[in-house]
């Protein structure tokens, strides 16, 4: 079998006015994708999820330099990927969109799913999170969040992650009115789901350090980019500060750039995203993470296929976690499946197909036509 070519489809959807989302000092006024997809002489295509933070018609030019080195290649082949390297978003979340391609590709050419691929007995269903929390505003509408979470239990969940909500500086907000806000939080919810805090690196050291102790007296389940993710020093005092894990790197494709935080002790967590680092990678980041004993949870934002990718690497390796599933992305987030995955008590239940499992809408793209710019507007007050 040899690939024959490779395709990027560009998919979005604008939010309506009630859907679309602040958080610091952006509204996001639209929802994007980009999935990779490998074609084959024998009639079998495989299909990946690049994470859209790549921007989709960056990610298609990518994929298009790429296809070259590719085509004729066999893709069953795991030589063939091209690894990330850390020097461009653009390439590295094409590169990774290809190698999850090529995951679902061997699985289907082998009638097995991506899971049982990388483990001899893969679990069957992965605990999800429910990732939102961007959609309260400090000034008009802070209880919003509280809002939210109950909707969470109320669904099952049994995991929710937030944000710090609106600008801090337009508002006043302080630590202690935050402390606040997240105490009234825990209490709502009253120990019936975990909770963890993305700090979203817009924190100093000197905020996020009472937050963190705080946090640890709630019982939260970790505390995520507090602050400047360059600031290697800083959150290895944090982590030597609080009980409850830091953790970081969503925006690291490969495992030369989680080194020096892995050396320096600053996070306790690690989280490549395999829309950015490709399945392989992110396989390895985890190997290596698990020799110094830090568990990973993939980062995971945007839309079914992506999070499919994840649920199969989580449903594998004993080391990564629980699935990150965005809350805000809107219709395009499984819109672009037949057939969207059974959820039943928090834990996505991985299907019985080969590959990942799903399969595009057969008009995805007029379902879904991109639209070019910027997901999100600055808003000034
Ligand atoms: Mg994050």
């Amino acid at each position: 079998m040899k690939i024959t070519a490779l395709e990027t489809l560009c998919l979005s959807r604008m939010h309506e006015p009630e859907r679309q989302w602040v958080t610091s000092r952006y509204r996001t006024i639209k929802a994007d994708c980009a999935v990779v997809l490998v074609h084959t002489d024998a009639g079998i295509t495989g299909i990946g999820e690049a994470s859209a933070y790549g921007w989709p018609m960056r990610i298609a030019e990518w994929v298009e330099w790429l296809a070259p080195t590719l085509i004729g290649k066999d893709p069953t082949d795991p030589a063939i990927t091209p690894p990330p390297n850390g020097r461009g978003r653009p390439h590295d979340t094409a590169a990774a969109g290809i190698d999850c391609a090529l995951w679902d590709l061997r699985g289907k050419v082998t009638g097995k799913r991506v899971s049982e691929l990388l483990s001899p007995n893969p679990a069957d269903r992965v605990r999800l999170y429910a990732s939102g929390g961007c959609r309260y505003d400090w000034r008009h509408n802070p209880e919003q969040l509280i809002e939210e979470a109950l909707g969470y239990v109320e669904q099952g969940y049994t995991a929710m992650k937030f944000r710090i909500g609106s600008e801090w500086a337009w508002d006043g907000v302080t630590v202690d009115r935050f402390i606040g806000h997240i105490r009234e939080l825990s209490q709502a919810v009253n120990g019936r789901m975990d909770l963890a805090l993305d700090g979203n690196c817009r924190l100093t050291e000197e905020q996020a350090l009472p937050i963190a102790l705080e946090l640890d007296r709630l019982g939260f389940a970790w505390f995520e980019e507090p602050i400047d993710r360059n600031n290697i020093a800083g959150n290895a005092r944090l982590c030597a500060a609080a009980e409850l894990p830091i953790t970081g790197g969503e925006a690291f494709s490969c495992l030369d750039e989680f080194r020096p935080y892995i050396e320096a002790k600053a996070y306790d967590v690690l989280q490549p995203d395999a829309g950015l680092s490709g399945i392989t990678e992110t396989l390895r980041i985890a190997d290596r993470a698990a020799q110094f004993g830090l568990p990973v949870y993939p980062h995971s934002w945007h839309n079914g296929l992506m999070c499919m990718a994840h649920s199969h690497l989580v449903a594998a390796h004993p080391n990564i976690k629980i699935v990150e599933l965005c809350q805000h992305q809107g219709p395009l987030q499984w819109g672009i499946v037949k057939e969207r995955p059974q959820v039943e008590d928090g834990h996505l239940i991985l299907p019985d197909s080969p590959g990942l499992g799903v399969e595009l809408v057969e008009d995805v793209a007029e379902r879904f036509p991109h639209v070019e710019g910027h997901y999100a507007i600055n808003v000034e007050r």
